[in-house]
């Protein structure tokens, strides 16, 4: 596994240099920390990476000596020991490549730390850049696709295991206890984020945390979830009607699932990322519950649970092959719940491909 990010972090860091010689930066301080792993294979944290023109290298520390020579082994390393401290390691470092022009990650880099830099380093300038490396990692190569796909079966096992032994006296924190439990014993690294148990009129909340609810108090529970497998991670979302299924709830979840496929239907390479949303968006509209869904139709997935492209009214750039996007409308209702429909879907270069397979029509969800 080691060994194979090896070979696979090399291309990446030359599109990043690439993308660097179109800026006026000669040097990028590398914080945030899913960038440090996508360039690097390194897992660990509290450590930059300083990408140069020509090379590249990583500020840590020793606690990680043993990972490191696991995970990228040829690296170049400032390994700071205890008594260096990491501003005095980057002063160091930035000071021996003596960049005009350094660029820091505007979004991830702290004001304390740019500022404590900026006092030593009083020749350099600071240049803030955005989405440098976010924007390579939309594009999703084929170890992080097969990653994905991982990631997306232990969920989908993990499920199913829940399903078939949800019971109406478990609390929503038990479920998602469940969950972490199953995904984990399925061989993932655990979830990719807090799961959502939402029962009955607290599915209204697009991002209720699990609670003492009981899943028996309702008719439906609303479960969102993924797993990290082990560095990748997936996002689904699905209702299971654990009562009568409501004229009502089969109302909103017919719209809800026909905007989603809507939506699924339109992705393909060149179709800007407002019209996915719009298409899931009219649907809603048109059933009159367009202000009942407040949030943008899905997002990038990969290293981090929420990524670009951002699939909203607001982004206007085409969708390209090789982007994992999540398709997930919803519609809430305050005191009466919610529903949402989450997949996790593949650009591909003629179309798109649905990485995730959960049944869900309707009938389908209804627990026994
Ligand atoms: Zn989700
Ligand atoms: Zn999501």
């Amino acid at each position: 596994m080691a060994q194979n990010m090896i070979a696979r972090v090399e291309p990446r860091r030359e599109k990043l240099r690439r993308l660097m010689r179109k800026t006026e930066v000669e040097a990028l301080l590398v914080t945030n920390r899913s960038n440090v792993t996508y360039l690097t294979g390194f897992t660990g944290e509290d450590s930059y990476l300083l990408v140069t023109r020509d090379k590249e290298l990583l500020i840590t520390d020793s606690r990680f000596a043993t990972q490191l020579a696991e995970e990228c082994p040829g690296l170049d390393l400032e390994v700071r020991t205890q008594k260096l401290q990491m501003i005095d390691a980057l002063h160091r470092v930035i000071k021996g490549v003596k960049p005009k022009r350094l660029g820091v990650e505007a979004a991830s880099m702290t004001v304390a730390l740019k500022e404590s830099l900026e006092k030593k380093l009083a020749r350099v300038e600071f240049i803030s850049t955005n989405g440098l490396v976010e924007q390579l990692r939309e594009i999703k190569d084929r170890d992080e696709i097969a990653a994905i796909r991982r990631a997306v079966l232990h969920a989908e096992r993990a499920f199913k295991v829940i399903r078939a032994s949800l019971r109406l006296e478990q609390t929503e924190l038990q479920v998602a206890t469940e969950l972490e439990y199953q995904i984990r014993g399925f061989g993932g690294a655990g979830c990719g984020f807090p799961s959502i148990v939402a029962v009955g009129p607290r599915a209204a909340l697009p991002h209720a945390p699990p609670g003492q609810q009981l899943i028996g108090d309702s008719n439906f529970v609303l479960i969102d979830w993924g797993a990290r497998s082990p560095l990748y991670t997936s996002d689904l979302t699905r209702v299971l009607v654990t009562g009568k299924i409501s004229p009502k709830l089969e109302r909103i979840y017919g719209v809800v699932l026909k905007a989603q496929l809507a939506a699924i239907a339109a992705i393909r390479p060149g179709v800007r990322a407002c019209d996915v949303d719009d298409a899931a968006r009219s649907v809603i509209d048109k059933a009159g519950y367009g202000r009942q869904f407040g949030h943008g139709t899905g997002h990038g997935i990969g290293l981090d649970i929420h990524e670009t492209p951002r699939l909203s009214t607001l982004l206007e750039r085409p969708l390209k092959a090789g982007m994992v996007i999540t398709v997930e409308p919803g519609i809430y209702l305050p005191g009466w719940g919610g529903v949402r429909i989450e997949d996790d879907v593949l650009v591909t270069r003629d179309g798109h491909e649905v990485l995730s397979s959960l049944e869900k029509q309707l009938e389908n969800c209804v627990v026994a």
